[in-house]
């Protein structure tokens, strides 16, 4: 498994993400899951405060012990878990929000603490300020932002250059062969710009990029997309999704890899992006995941790619 860094952490490039734990699988399948990810190489683990109602942070920890060191934890704070935890960005909040999500994962250091969503309501200087003593304490490494605008991170990194304060070190948004909205809202030019690593979330459009899912077909059941509500999942399989899903399968396919491996190896192709934190509900999926980063695509491919998924928008 090769390695980008993010700052000072030296991350797999392809991750976990953990947001199935304590929410679609308990707390026996989220540790096979992990066990299979560190033994494929995998050592990022990207969690939050809110996934599962709390509980994955509580079975991110626990699978960990007595191997903390050989993993690396991302995880986020800033959203709502309950009527008196409400989330947002406050000095007060951040400051209660760590200590909680340092007891839940059983350890004393988060190596990438991660604001969720940006705080309308609370000034970047107050967050940063708040976040920067967290790293003098010790008690977290380095801090990241997700779901912020190109403006959002220029404007942190101005505050934190000014004050002298830790900066964000990567920006973690939605990015996948099926929705590229951090190229076209220069999310990707302005984290080159800082030297920040990029960090896509829903790297498989939610397993569509997985190649398991076929046109007209109904899910399988216990897949993420067949417990959705009928009008988001005929969303994600939508003629125009499935029209690009099988243009780009057809592409891979003609030079021996799958769709699945093709998701990742994209991605993995930005050069500012650190690592692909996919989710898995199994074992044998954080195994084909770790292993799919091994296909390298040349500047040719990713040219090609851009032609492809023009050319299936015409069909
Ligand atoms: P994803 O990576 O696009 O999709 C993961 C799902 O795809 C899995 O739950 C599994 O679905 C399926 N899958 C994964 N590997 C597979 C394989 N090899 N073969 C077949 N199916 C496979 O979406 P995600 O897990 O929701 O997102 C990734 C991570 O990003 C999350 O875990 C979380 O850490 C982070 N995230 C962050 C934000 C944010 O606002 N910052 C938002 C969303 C997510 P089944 O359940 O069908 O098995």
């Amino acid at each position: 498994m090769q390695t980008r860094a993010i700052n000072s952490l030296d991350a797999s490039v392809v991750g976990l993400g953990c947001n199935n734990f304590g929410g679609r699988i308990d707390e026996t399948a989220s540790k096979r899951v992990v066990d299979a990810a560190l033994d494929a190489g995998i050592t990022l683990f990207d969690t939050a405060d809110i996934y599962g109602g709390t509980r994955s942070e509580e079975f991110l920890g626990r699978a960990l012990t007595g191997r903390r060191d050989r993993a690396l934890i991302a995880t986020k704070f800033g959203g709502p878990i309950d009527d008196d935890h409400k989330g947002g960005a406050s000095a007060a909040y951040i400051a209660g929000a760590c200590d909680d999500s340092l007891r839940r994962l059983g350890t004393d250091r988060i190596d990438l603490y991660q604001l969720h969503f940006p705080d309308q309501a609370t000034p970047i200087e107050e967050t940063l300020g708040a976040l920067d003593a967290l790293v003098r304490a010790g008690k977290v490494r380095e801090i990241g932002c997700s779901n912020f605008s190109a403006e959002m991170i220029e404007e942190a990194e101005r505050v934190s250059r000014d004050h002298g304060w830790a900066r964000f070190v990567s920006v973690q948004n939605e990015y996948s062969l099926l929705r590229r909205g951090p190229e076209k809202q220069g999310v990707l030019e302005a984290c080159a710009k800082h030297d920040l690593a990029f960090i896509p979330y829903f790297p498989l459009a939610s397993g569509v990029l997985s190649g398991k899912y076929q046109r007209g077909a109904a899910p399988a059941a216990g897949t993420r997309l067949a417990g959705m509500p009928a009008d988001r999942r005929e969303q994600a399989l939508s003629d125009a999704v499935m029209n690009r899903v099988e243009a780009l399968d057809a592409w891979a396919r003609t030079r021996g890899h799958t769709l699945l491996e093709l998701a990742f190896a994209w991605l993995l192709a930005h050069p500012v992006v650190a690592s692909v934190i996919a989710g898995a509900t199994k074992p044998e999926q954080a195994v084909a995941n770790a292993a799919a980063a091994e296909w390298q695509l040349t500047a040719a491919d990713v040219a090609e790619i851009d032609a492809v998924i023009a050319e299936s928008k015409g069909q």
